[in-house]
């Protein structure tokens, strides 16, 4: 039984009032809040164990070391990855692209080679690719999208040539809340001789993801928009492909002999993890994993499944309710705009009610452009949102419709 009011509680901040009204959280696509267990594991691990991971040979360094790379074990399990070597922890979902940006291009492009994105993409899967294109000459094509935010599958197989490297695609869209087939979007990219990265920010806190069935060659996310720890994220990638990359950053832990003359590099996935890592932070991250799979991602999928379509129907009865994104397969995303209230009006209006949503472009301005707008309102759902936040979320856009 998927017991909500238990979940809550295992959240304190969901306790608490803005100007005087009980906090309604629906940024969770921003980030989500951290169960008890996840602040307890911080605060612990400073209180007793705090030690450079490593490099010591002393009793607190190596249970830090042994905590950090447990916590790799339970990634490398909630993912399925073949082996820990493919876990490389990162800052979060934009600096694991930035990574393979920047080494995969060192590695497999040169002038005139070409990645596909999408339309939908978040700023990260595009910038991180324009800083390659000035730098190598490495051409981007986009991937259209139909007006219910669904990829057009056939233009996206004409975009390939014998020049294609890599397909970069969310799983989810920040904005549309469109679950990319990207199964497909994977398969058709390995037939034409490219490999694929899935940019998962926006689908780990949501479903269950196995890399080994999509087959993807690499998988990013964040922690802290799967109920973890800020700064931390995991690029995943296939070993035999990440010992072919060179390193992206230097520094102690990704070498193996440094000399004036020449360094040899540490084996993965420490060849990718410059200077101290967050070691704190990836314990907490693995209470996270721990967490939600003890609920069962099967079970948050469902239930936000259950808030999108209900959300979704009530919506739609509000006079002059536009949503944007209406796709056969969508997750826990509402965007929206009201007749011509700005959007920026509305997210001010409903704060005053409690009511946390986000406004603006969402990092995905080329999406806005295609949509023929500035931005919209977005409401995102966690495992502890509820039916009545969103009826309290209609009711305050009600409210302020007729103020305008
Ligand atoms: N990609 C998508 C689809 C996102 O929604 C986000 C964040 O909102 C990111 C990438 C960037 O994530 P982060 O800021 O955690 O690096």
């Amino acid at each position: 039984m998927y017991d909500i009011n238990k979940i809550r509680e295992d959240f304190p901040i969901l306790l608490r009032t803005v100007y005087g009204k009980p906090l309604i959280y629906l940024d969770n696509g921003a980030t989500t809040q951290k169960p008890k267990c996840v602040v307890d594991s911080i605060v612990n691990e400073y209180y007793s164990v705090n030690s450079n991971v490593h490099r010591g040979v002393h009793f607190l360094s190596q249970q830090a070391t042994n905590l950090h790379e447990a916590s790799r074990e339970t990634v490398r399990k909630f993912i399925n990855a073949r082996s820990t070597s493919e876990i490389i922890f990162t800052r979060g979902t934009t600096e694991s692209i930035n990574l393979v940006a920047s080494s995969f291009t060192d590695a497999f492009m040169k002038e005139g080679d070409e990645v596909i994105i999408s339309v939908m993409e978040h700023h990260s899967n595009i910038v991180s690719w324009q800083l390659q294109a000035e730098k190598k000459g490495i051409v981007l094509k986009v991937i259209p999208m139909n007006d219910k935010g669904e990829l057009l599958l056939d233009e996206y197989e004409k975009l390939f040539t014998d020049k294609t490297r890599l397909v970069s695609v969310a799983h989810v869209s920040n904005v549309l809340g469109t679950i990319n087939p990207v199964k497909r979007i994977i398969e058709t990219a390995h037939a034409h001789g490219a490999y694929a990265l899935i940019d998962g920010a926006q689908s780990i806190p949501h479903m269950k993801v196995d890399v080994q069935e999509l087959d993807a060659d690499f998988y990013v996310f964040s922690a802290h928009k799967i109920y973890g720890p800020t700064g931390i994220g995991v690029l995943y990638g296939k070993e035999e492909l990440l010992e072919k990359l060179p390193p992206y950053q230097g520094g102690g832990e990704m070498i193996q002999n440094v000399s004036f003359e020449k360094t040899t590099f540490n084996e993965l996935p420490f060849k990718f993890e410059a200077g101290t890592p967050d070691y704190i932070g990836t314990t907490a991250f693995a209470c996270a994993l721990d967490y939600v799979s003890a609920i069962g991602m099967d079970n948050i999928a469902a239930h936000e499944h259950e808030l999108i379509v209900y959300a979704t129907q009530r919506l739609k009865e509000i006079p002059g309710m536009r949503i944007f994104g209406e796709a056969e397969n969508k997750g826990g995303v509402i965007s929206f705009l009201v007749g011509d209230i700005h959007h920026f009006d509305m997210g001010t209006l409903l704060d005053r009610l409690g009511i946390a949503v986000r406004t603006g472009h969402h990092c995905a301005e080329p999406l806005m452009h295609r949509l023929g707008i500035e931005g919209t309102v977005r409401a995102t759902f966690g495992l502890y949102t509820t039916r009545e936040e969103i009826d309290a979320l209609l009711s305050g856009i009600d409210r302020v419709r007729k103020m305008f």
